[in-house]
């Protein structure tokens, strides 16, 4: 697919699929490789992870670990509203556990920093973070990821699980913003 129009804003091509397959199972291996133990508990954030997660998981391959879900959002629209709500779905004990979180995109950081922080005060054996996306020249708070699949500039990406305003997360490749054209 070329580009994609919504909501009056045009989308081209950035990430293709096959490169992001790669890229996923590159990590997944740096993953596997580095478990201390092999009962991991996997934490996918969604909505925006829920393909990145399901593709990864399924490359790592560790068949006594764990994933569940829970949510969060920091987004509305192509805006970050600054506003960080409460953890919703973590049900699991974490206490003495490794725990790996599935992002889609660390922008600020503050979505990571906030779930970090949650996540330390139940006593975990360890705390990472996975991300498809990271925008380092954003990053205002907290500590980079650990797993990167691509380190990108701070543009509007979306598709494969990212959307905008709750479409687009089906597109099977990453898409950015078109740049608009100056005129001279
Ligand atoms: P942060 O808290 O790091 O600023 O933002 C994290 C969240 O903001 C992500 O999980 C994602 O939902 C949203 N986000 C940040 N950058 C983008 C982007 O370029 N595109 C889309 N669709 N969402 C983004």
């Amino acid at each position: 697919m070329e580009e994609v129009t919504l909501k009056g804003l045009t989308f081209v091509p950035y990430i293709k699929r096959d490169e992001i397959a790669k890229q996923v199972q590159r990590v997944a291996d740096e993953i596997r490789r580095d478990c201390q133990s092999e009962e991991p508990l996997f934490l996918c954030v969604l909505n925006g992870a829920f393909m990145f997660a399901a593709d990864l998981y399924r490359a790592i391959d560790m068949p006594k670990s764990v994933i569940t879900f829970i949510r969060f959002k920091s987004y509305d629209g192509m805006q970050s509203t600054g506003k960080i709500s409460t953890v919703m779905g973590l049900n699991e004990d974490i206490e003495g556990r490794e725990v790996i979180i599935i992002e889609d995109i660390v922008d600020t950081g503050l979505t990571a920093q906030r779930l970090r922080e949650e996540l330390l005060t139940r006593n975990p054996a360890s705390v990472k973070m996975a991300t498809l996306l990271y925008k380092p020249a954003s990053l205002t708070v907290g500590v980079p990821p650990e797993y990167v699949c691509f380190e990108i500039p701070s543009r509007f990406i979306l598709g494969y699980g990212l959307d905008l305003d709750g479409q687009a997360r089906g597109l099977a490749d990453v898409y950015v913003l078109k740049p608009e054209v100056t005129e001279e």
